[in-house]
């Protein structure tokens, strides 16, 4: 039997070896730590906390900002490695993610120099956890003209009030990014938001279908007062918080990826071990055509958003282009975990084969960060020059 492998056209190698390494080391963290544990604590629908620490030693945390304690590496190594996560577990994907891109992002593109100064080292090393706090119960999509969270400047501190739901890590979060509109020049601004602030509360959302490992709260602002000083000194409107959307789109679209090459290759896998009619199933031609099908979308997404990091690294990318993979990557993984789902026959629904937390948390992938429609909006506004948005 050959290798299971779904980097067909190693595009693994496209990255210099010493962070091809830093691949690999990731890879293997993720096969020994999280795979072992992955279906349990989905089950369950807790986080588990012990990783931590051993994810922060890997030293990936804030992978391509320069200074701060952080290693200053390509965009392209940060997609490979949101992919390996996602390949394993979407759900630590997602985690890191929230980290590592929008809470860290919006400190390091929005934040003053003594923020960045105070803030990234400590969550560089994992030692400060954050989350991002921009998705209101009533408000979603629409979030860039439409957010009710509010913000009032008295003396030298802000008062907050308003809701935010979904918000992934804020359980458990020291700090907590909060955009809110300004009731003076109605522009959205962004707080550093601690957890032991009285005006703060979070409340795990119960009864998620897709990536139950991950906790999202529904946050409560009650006369949060933060000082001026925690205001993000950069974000001036909600043009700032997109320039963060911006870079943690193209990370999603790598998860896509990676949540799609998890149940490309255990399908792969299973097909071979799994006999019927006295064979593999692997030999029959409808299924081989399948896993053709699932490779050659597989090998499409991953060399589009190979591309998107190269732009990224190059200063070249813009809002569309990540919407573009965004919606492509989504689009075809929710494809690939249907068709990998399909040859575990009736095993497909059975948590221990993997596959069905592939298949569920796609789902999640596929709605956040921007949902299909809106994504395409981004795109279709970039090549028609008419605004689709109200
Ligand atoms: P809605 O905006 O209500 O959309 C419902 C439907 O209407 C969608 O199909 C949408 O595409 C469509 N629609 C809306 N407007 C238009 C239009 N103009 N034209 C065509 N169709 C339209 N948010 C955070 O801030 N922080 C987080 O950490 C976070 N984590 C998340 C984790 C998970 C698991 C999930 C599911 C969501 C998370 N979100 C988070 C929120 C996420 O970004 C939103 O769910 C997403 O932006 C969509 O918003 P909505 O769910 O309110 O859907």
């Amino acid at each position: 039997i050959p290798a299971i492998n779904g980097d067909f056209y190693e595009l693994g190698k496209t990255l210099p070896p010493a962070e091809r390494e830093i691949q690999l080391k990731v890879r293997s963290f993720m096969e020994k730590e999280i795979r072992p544990i992955a279906n349990e604590y989905w089950n369950r629908a807790e986080f588990p906390m012990h990783i931590i620490p051993k994810m922060a030693e890997l030293g990936i945390t804030g992978l391509t900002y320069k200074g701060y304690g952080c290693p200053g590496h390509s965009a392209l190594l940060e997609g490979f490695l949101a992919m390996e996560m996602a390949r394993v577990d979407t759900s630590i994907s997602t985690f890191f993610g929230v980290q590592s891109g929008l809470a860290m992002g919006s400190i390091y593109f929005c934040g003053s120099e003594e923020q960045k100064q105070e803030w990234l080292p400590k969550m560089h090393k994992m030692e400060v956890i954050g989350a991002f706090g921009l998705t209101e119960p009533e408000v979603g999509s629409g979030a860039a003209g439409g957010l009710t969270t509010t913000c009032k400047k008295e003396g030298d501190e802000w008062v907050i009030n308003g809701q935010k739901k979904w918000i992934g890590n804020a359980t458990f979060s020291d700090i907590t990014i909060i955009w809110a509109r300004d009731l003076d020049d109605q522009n959205v601004k962004g707080f550093i938001v601690r957890k032991d602030n009285p005006g703060f509360s979070a409340e795990k959302m119960e009864n998620k279908m897709a990536l139950r490992t991950v906790q999202n709260a529904q946050i409560t602002l009650k006369d949060c007062r933060v000082p001026e000083s925690d205001r993000l000194q950069e974000a001036n409107s909600f043009k700032d918080t997109s320039v963060v959307l911006k870079m943690t789109r193209a990370g999603v679209a790598w998860q896509a990826v990676g949540c799609s090459r998890g149940a490309y290759e255990a399908a792969l896998k299973y097909t071979n071990d799994r006999h019927q009619f006295g064979r593999p199933i692997a030999s029959f031609q409808l299924v081989q055509d399948l896993l053709v099908t699932m490779l050659g979308d597989l090998t499409a997404m991953q060399t589009m958003v190979t591309r998107l990091s190269v732009m990224q690294d190059n200063g070249e990318l813009l809002d569309e282009h990540a919407s573009l993979a965004k919606v492509f990557c989504t689009l075809r993984m929710r494809d690939i975990v249907d068709q990998a789902r399909e040859l575990f026959g009736g095993n497909g629904i059975l948590l221990e084969y993997d596959i069905a937390r592939f298949v569920a948390d796609a789902e999640a992938i596929y709605s956040y960060e921007g949902t299909k429609e809106i994504n395409s909006l981004i795109v279709g506004r970039a090549i028609t020059g008419h605004s689709a948005f109200v």
